[in-house]
């Protein structure tokens, strides 16, 4: 991922991190199937929002801003903004934030649980007190504030 400018390299680098902390994530012997059923984007129905730290919601923004977007995408039907309406698909699936990687639906074998994932959780945790962060806030809220930032 480039630098993304005019973000300091204290931000810079605590996106590097999450991005490790994803790709720990990946590399764990937890069974799960995504199928992109995005059922459990349809936060509406699930009545379960992903929270993000400032620094998850600064690698979503980076690549949302990626797809030639520089603001969220408007929903009105209580869907997360990054499902594209179009095609019911994840603008940002490969940068998606560890809550979306790790609440799967029923089908997809259901969520982790917390204690398989406490350790990354807690590494995001002092990556954003780290940033000076105020803790995890919704994702459409986080993400608004880390889009206003580039
Ligand atoms: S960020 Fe992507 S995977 Fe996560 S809820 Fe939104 S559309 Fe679904």
């Amino acid at each position: 991922m480039p630098a993304p400018d005019p973000l300091s390299a204290a931000k810079f680098n605590a996106a590097r991190q999450v991005r490790k902390i994803y790709a720990d994530l990946a590399a764990r012997p937890l069974e799960r199937s995504c199928a992109l059923r995005t059922d459990c984007c349809h936060f509406k129905l699930t009545g379960k929002t992903p929270h993000l730290t400032y620094a998850e919601a600064l690698v979503a923004a980076n690549a949302l801003r990626a797809t030639g977007r520089k603001t969220l995408p408007a929903r009105t039907d209580g869907a997360c903004p990054l499902l594209d309406p179009k095609t019911s698909r994840c603008l940002i699936y490969e940068s998606r934030p560890l809550g979306c990687r790790t609440h799967f639906c029923a089908a997809a074998g259901g969520p982790y649980l917390r204690t398989h994932v406490l350790d990354l959780i807690r590494r995001l945790e002092e990556i954003d007190q780290d940033l000076g962060g105020d803790g995890s806030h919704p994702i459409e809220k986080s993400l608004t504030t880390a889009l206003s930032d580039f």
